[in-house]
């Protein structure tokens, strides 16, 4: 929608509308007592609405739908009998289904017994799916970056030991995927490829991602507003894939002084990004909070909201753990924080959406 400056001329208006038609679309004109208003007839999404801010005689310029149709649920009827859930089917596991699903494993992946004896652990704990990072974003260059950035080969045997430990107990796997040249390497190991938070603004990445046709792990930027998040992940299903499981992860904090969690644990955004989107939502109580001492309550806080699943970082002896030890778990606190949020999805039942 275009609306029109209280005094432009009627050449002013012509030439929006002139304007308009150079796009394929229409334009509906409607003068109101003040002010005229141009209303859009088709694609919206195909027009720049900052060029047409610029216009002499327009006030303001604004789309009116979501920039995101692929994805919405405006737009897409899931099946006739109203049911409105988009499930992620990966292996046995159902992302978005009746059950929680719960992601587990370190931070990153350190050595084959570590993985395999933690594997063990967050399997027994009631977990579904191995996580573990190969290839880590990290703040600081001179800080552990995962065995993947080792080498070639350094991250294939990585990936290899993710494969087996995921084999050996029954686990779908995960893992981060930083650049598009460790896109085909990943795909060959792991289930589900995991864009992380740095990389949500990542296009380039994404599509190359999303074009594997693997299902797509994708988390919410720290610093992406809920449109943001949803107009980016549209960037994956408009490769033509719908495998994507949205992830909650925080957002930076504001304000002065200590804010005492790592981010800020948005859990609105989780049954508000429901209403926008079939796709099915977890979160990441582990990166959002950094504190071990709250995985408990928050987990059960993000199930409570509507999160379909959880991403928790574990480790035997979060101590010894060389990345984000701060914040892991062990198997047997995953296995306390499991139960209970089953035992709150079962007061709940299933999300309705
Ligand atoms: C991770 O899950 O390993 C990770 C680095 O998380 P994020 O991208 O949310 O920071
Ligand atoms: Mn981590």
């Amino acid at each position: 929608m275009i609306i029109m400056k209280t005094d432009a001329t009627q050449q002013e208006i012509d030439h929006v509308v002139k304007e308009v038609r150079k796009y394929g679309l229409k334009a509906a004109v409607s003068g109101g007592a003040y002010r005229t208003v141009i209303g859009l007839v088709g694609d919206e999404s195909k027009i720049d609405f900052a060029h047409f801010a610029t216009l002499p005689g327009v006030k303001e310029a604004m789309m009116l739908e979501a920039p995101y149709k692929l994805i919405n649920r405006e737009f897409n009827k899931l099946s006739e009998t109203g049911e409105q859930r988009f499930v992620v089917k990966v292996g046995n596991v159902e992302v978005g289904g009746d059950e929680p699903v719960y992601i587990a494993g370190p931070c990153a992946v350190e050595s084959k017994t570590q993985l395999f004896r933690i594997a063990e652990g967050v399997k027994k704990a009631g977990a579904h799916i191995l996580r573990g990072g190969v290839f880590k974003p990290r703040s600081s260059v001179h800080s552990f970056q995962g065995l993947g950035a080792d080498g070639m080969e350094e991250a294939r045997e990585a990936l290899g030991w993710l494969r087996e430990a995921g084999k050996k107990f029954e686990m779908t796997t995960v893992t981060e995927i930083m650049g598009e040249t460790q896109v085909d390497l990943v795909a060959e190991y792991v289930d589900i490829l995991q864009i992380g938070a740095r990389n949500m603004y990542n296009q380039n990445l994404m599509s190359k991602v999303a074009r594997k046709g693997k299902p797509v792990l994708y988390k919410r930027h720290f610093g992406a507003g809920i449109e943001e998040f949803l107009s980016f992940a549209e960037y994956l299903a408009a490769e033509g894939n719908k495998n994507i499981i949205l992830c909650e992860r925080g957002i930076i904090p504001i304000g002065k002084g200590k804010s005492y969690t790592r981010y800020t644990f948005d859990l609105g955004s989780i049954p508000a990004i429901q209403k926008e989107t079939f796709l099915p939502i977890m979160a990441d109580p582990s990166h959002a909070t950094g504190r071990r001492d709250l995985i408990y309550t928050m987990s059960c806080a993000s199930i409570a909201a509507g999160a379909c699943g959880l991403m928790i970082e574990v480790h035997y002896n979060p101590a010894e753990a060389m990345v984000d030890g701060q914040q892991m778990i062990t198997p047997d606190e995953l296995k306390d924080t499991i139960d209970a949020c089953n035992r709150i999805h079962k007061v709940l039942g299933p999300r309705q959406n």
